[in-house]
């Protein structure tokens, strides 16, 4: 029962999604959903792998490496979670995409892992847009100098920009952030001559605001796998 109620609304999430998209004049294929699984159960990842969901995101590094070790091989794995330095060398090569760089020191030893391991990781780098002090990110401020570090990177692909807005009921009050991410990536696209393709943006409460402001990556939980802590 509980499984089929979470197909269902996963569902609904993806055809939100084909039409917000198609609003902002956009391919609905251009926006992918990252069904964010942490504290739910290895039994509901793979419900939804079941019905087609391939990408899913977590924020603690040993709870996934607990559901990678049970759950089929194809699941690509987004690390969407607070990172600390100390920690980089438990995700490099186990997620497809790390969402939340957002500092040179944080950068320089994924880097220096992912050298080691000899592989190339995907990464996006956060940016703490409202300057929230509690807030995980880098300052706008920082952005160019880890910007010049990352466009050197060998073993770092750096693809986009992530965000997690100020949290605000009213979705559309989180939307002039998002206008200002899709911007800043633009700029940062000419300044620095890459492609940085993702824009990460958008979650249960406000992903159709952010596709509309040119999202590629959402992420979302409790509208897929319902409230956290409660199985
Ligand atoms: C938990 C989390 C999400 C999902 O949030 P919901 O409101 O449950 O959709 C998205 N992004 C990050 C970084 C998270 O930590």
């Amino acid at each position: 029962m509980m499984m089929e109620g979470m197909t269902q609304r996963w569902k609904e999430v993806l055809d939100r999604m084909a039409c917000a998209a198609r609003r902002a004049g956009r391919q609905p294929d251009s926006v992918r959903l990252v069904a964010v699984s942490k504290l739910h159960s290895a039994d509901a990842v793979r419900a939804l792998f079941e019905s087609g969901q391939r990408e899913f995101g977590e924020n603690y590094v040993q709870e996934a490496q607990a559901k990678m070790a049970v759950l089929p091989p194809e699941i690509s794995w987004h690390f969407i979670g607070h990172l600390q330095t100390n920690k980089a060398r438990n995700v490099v090569g186990r997620f497809s995409l790390i969402h939340g760089v957002d500092s040179l020191k944080l950068a320089r030893s994924l880097h220096d892992r992912a050298k080691a391991l000899g592989l190339v990781q995907d990464i996006l780098v956060q940016v703490n847009l409202a300057a929230e002090t509690q807030k995980s990110g880098i300052l706008e401020a920082d952005l160019p100098g880890l910007a010049e570090f990352l466009t050197g990177c060998t073993h770092l692909r750096w693809q986009g920009l992530m965000l997690m807005p100020p949290f605000f009921d009213d979705p559309e009050r989180a939307r002039p952030y998002f206008a200002r991410l899709n911007v800043l990536a633009q700029s940062l696209r000419v300044g620095f001559g890459l492609p940085l393709p993702d824009l990460s943006m958008g979650m249960t409460g406000d992903f159709e605001a952010a596709i509309e402001e040119g999202a590629t990556l959402v992420r979302i939980g409790t509208r897929i796998f319902g409230e956290r802590g409660t199985n």
